[in-house]
């Protein structure tokens, strides 16, 4: 699964860790150790007949599941089966259903009473002929409303929602799928799959395996037959219902299919068409090539998260269709698309053998993304992924947790930093350290031993035990079952005298102390020589000779290491670096350097060099790390984003030279603004329209006007939202007061805010200003008290904005009693705390 990426703001962050917060009083789960659940019976076969019946969301199904004994014998079965009804539980015998006794009390477990004592390898088949009744088991039971809680989900099934296309979506992960079927709701079960669906004609439907046939009902409905041939999880099992235009790709004469919404379908191939390529790249890498018989990618309205790794039917949200015009600055569901892709292998071939080890699913896909980038885009593209996992998870405060953890609160916590991009990163230390031919080699090893099976993280270290012939506990025992991370301080003291350089690394973490392989580059001028060596302790030092006194020490030289970092080198070593240690991270954080020094002209003069890395990201840091407000440096980058501005390649640089310019609000640029405004690509067109109104106030209105006739998203929608705001023009009332007003307590509405704030600052009529800015502070007070810190200094700021734009007005319109009245009003809406330069 890959977690909904968008930076949430502390309102939605606010909204969700309230639940969490609920959990956490309930201490007992750490002291619950998280057994992986006991094998009775082992699922064989899973047959599925089902009906959907949108009038009231309900799936009526019926099921033959053949089972076996796991090893001893047994004369019963339980069955996750939640908030169904039953009508039928019996056993199968030749043509003949023999009714079973049963006990469904706890509309939780179906448990079964067989007709005699099962022997391991004695397979029997059980009939279950029920109704699934999804949103009533989330109404009596989902009160934590985890994700997927549901397991399906039915779109605007009565077609209500006018704009909004009806959908059937199911989400398995983590145990969801039995609400929908009965089954044995564990990761380490696995089942082939037949399922058969009935749908009205219009509709084509999704699921896993290949499409067998298709048949036309008398009745206006389609009956169509899926199969899958090969083993997997109950929580992978996937069923889409909908009205999509499908696509249709190949790979080695598999079928490869992208199922959208018919307004995308001109696009689709933008979007998903790396995926025959990708399948192709991760075949080779893991030596397995792709095993299932088919892939599809679906998208899905409303979906809960941000994608899921169905065997064959990845579900997206609808995030992932993006018009053509967003796609010009880049597909931002790329690394999405490589994670679900990769689960196929690593979740869907092999899977975690229980939540605990959920970085086994999790990381490995995680680690695609980089895998991906850097095949297809380079080795600075794959850095830059690493990297930013490494960041996600060294800001989330989530040092204690275990990456395999055998104590949570819910398993739900188990999808969060750690399992994902530490989890990420790891196995980018680990490919480091063995290399890459012996950690393909191992990857492939741990897949073939495993394959249709659950594994642990054991498993994983055997096949590179077995692989590199090394004892590999010391790594897993430090990185896969512990916490935490190493924290660094890297010094250095040149003795030119006696010809030495003492680097001294200093673990400055609390608790323990970490084993760090580490790679040492001495570099005079483009000349490297590289040691390699062992910190251990808590102050290592290593002594390198020398002649003449090295360029730079550079500590960590593929940049791969998983730790918080103090490096004290000099502007001249950090030169040096950007220059000739090369790098993705080298050249980083030598502009991140030269960003905090950017009074020294050397400094200034590696940041101009940076504003023309061959890297595009690079490119675009620097652009944000060049501090404008500094005159001189104001001055020196002026050209050189000038020139960006108009000739970059890549239309993310363009647009972001682009909106530092704006902040020049030099007229000689209005014409540049003004060709760039209807640029295809969103950024450049609403960065460009957003500077032009700095500078000519009028041609940024007319052309706002024009623009707005057609939808627009991304930078662009914004910016014409506050070129409109900052018009003032009555006529936009409702839109913008009213639009803001109605939106409940939401992310959305925090969003809202700067859009509104300009509009109100603009905006004449002074008691329409009032009962706004009333609103604003009902938003504000309606905020749960924890989480204001964070939300009221943004809010307190709106509010002194628009106290900002009257005073200004008042200054050309002394006499204005009811507008200085509006000043005081707004003014003690604000608290004292924040009531900063006036
Ligand atoms: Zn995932």
């Amino acid at each position: 699964m890959k977690s909904i990426t968008i930076i949430l703001v502390a309102i939605l962050l606010a909204i969700q860790s309230n639940a969490q917060l609920h959990a956490q009083q309930d201490t007992s789960w750490k002291k619950q150790y998280r057994e992986t659940a006991t094998k009775i019976n082992d699922l064989v076969h899973t047959k599925l007949e089902v009906k959907p019946d949108f009038s009231k969301s309900y799936l009526y199904g019926k099921a033959w599941i053949t089972l076996k004994p796991h090893f001893y014998p047994t004369d019963s079965l339980t069955l996750d089966a939640k908030g169904m009804g039953l009508k039928n539980v019996a056993l199968v015998k030749g043509p003949k259903l023999i009714p079973l006794k049963y006990d469904y009390n706890d509309d939780h477990y179906l448990r079964i009473k067989l007709d005699r004592t099962y022997k391991a390898n004695e397979t029997y088949t059980v009939y279950i002929d029920y109704t699934a009744k999804p949103d009533e088991y989330q109404e009596k039971y989902g009160t934590d409303d985890f994700l997927g809680i549901k397991g399906m989900y039915f779109i605007n099934p009565t077609g209500e929602e006018k704009n909004k296309p009806t959908q059937i979506w199911t989400q398995g992960e983590t145990e969801s799928n039995s609400v929908w079927f009965p089954t044995i709701d564990k990761t380490s079960q696995k089942t082939t799959q037949e399922l058969t669906v009935t749908v009205d004609n219009k509709y084509v439907t999704l699921s896993n395996g290949k499409l067998m046939s298709q048949k036309k009902n008398t009745d206006g409905t389609r009956t169509d037959y899926w199969k899958m041939e090969l083993p997997h999880s109950p929580y992978l099992f996937f069923l889409g219902v909908g009205n999509y235009a499908v696509i249709k790709d190949t790979w080695r004469g598999k079928e490869v299919n992208y199922y959208v919404e018919p307004e995308y379908a001109t696009v689709a191939k933008k979007i998903f068409g790396n995926t025959p390529e990708m399948i192709e790249f991760f075949s080779k890498i893991t030596g397995v090539p792709f095993p299932w018989a088919k892939y599809s990618q679906i998208t899905g309205r409303d979906y809960v998260a941000g994608a899921m790794e169905n065997t064959t039917a990845t579900i997206h949200q609808e995030g992932a269709q993006q018009d053509a015009r967003e796609l010009i600055d880049g597909n931002i569901w790329e690394g999405t698309i490589a994670h679900e892709l990769f689960h196929q292998w690593f979740g869907d071939y092999v899977t975690a053998e229980s939540w605990s080890n959920l970085t086994l699913n999790e990381s490995f896909a995680d680690y695609s993304q980089a895998l991906w980038e850097e095949y297809k885009n380079g080795k600075d593209a794959g850095a830059a992924e690493n990297y930013q996992g490494m960041q996600g998870y060294l800001q989330s405060g989530s040092e204690e947790k275990d990456l395999v953890r055998f104590f949570y609160a819910d398993k739900e916590d188990m999808f969060d930093p750690v399992s994902y991009q530490k989890g990420g990163r790891i196995l980018h230390m680990l490919r480091n350290f063995v290399g890459d031919s012996a950690f393909f080699k191992s990857l492939n090893l741990y897949l073939t031993t495993n394959k249709f099976k659950a594994a642990e993280a054991h498993h994983l270290r055997l096949a590179f035990e077995e692989v590199t012939g090394r004892d590999l506990n010391w790594f897993f025992n430090q990185w896969y079952f512990s916490s935490g991370h190493p924290s660094v301080t890297i010094d250095y003291a040149y003795d030119d005298a006696a010809g030495k350089v003492n680097v001294i690394l200093k673990q400055t973490q609390k608790g323990k102390l970490f084993t760090l392989p580490i790679a040492i580059d001495i570099y005079n001028g483009a000349n490297k020589i590289r040691y390699n060596v062992w910190s251990k302790n808590a102050v290592d030092t290593f002594t390198f000779n020398y002649t003449k006194r090295p360029d730079l020490v550079n500590v960590d030289g593929d940049k791969v290491m998983l730790w918080n970092k103090k490096d004290n080198k000099t502007l001249d070593n950090f030169i040096h670096q950007y220059k000739y240690a090369g790098n993705y991270l080298d050249r980083l954080e030598a502009i991140q350097f030269a960003s905090r020094n950017q009074d020294d002209p050397k400094a200034l003069d590696l940041l101009k060099a940076a504003l023309k890395d061959k890297y595009h990201g690079l490119r675009n840091a620097t652009i944000y790390s060049v501090d404008i407000e500094n005159e001189k440096v104001k001055q020196a980058v002026e050209t050189i984003l000038a020139d960006l501005a108009k000739n970059d390649k890549k239309s993310t640089v363009r647009a972001n030279a682009i909106n530092i310019l704006g902040q020049y609000k030099k007229a000689e640029y209005a014409p540049l603004f003004k060709a760039v405004a209807s640029d295809s690509s969103y950024s450049i067109a609403g960065n460009a329209l957003t500077a032009l109104l700095e500078v000519d106030k009028d041609a940024a209105m007319k052309i706002a006007k024009q623009l707005d006739k057609k939808p627009a998203k991304g930078a662009l929608k914004n910016s014409l939202q506050n070129v409109k705001a900052a018009s003032g023009d009555e006529s936009l009332e409702e839109e913008i007061i009213g639009g803001f007003n109605k939106l409940p307590v939401s992310q959305a509405k925090f969003e809202a805010l700067g859009p509104l704030g300009k509009y109100l600052g603009a905006l004449k009529n002074t008691e329409k200003v009032k009962a706004s800015v009333d609103e604003i502070v009902k938003f504000r007070d309606a905020i749960p008290q924890q989480f204001r810190n964070n939300t009221d200094p943004y809010i307190n700021e709106t509010l002194q904005n628009i106290v900002t734009k009257k005073a200004e007005a008042f200054k050309t319109d002394a006499g204005n009693a009811a507008l200085k009245e509006l000043i005081d009003y707004i003014k003690g809406k604000i608290p004292p705390a924040d009531k900063k330069g006036f």
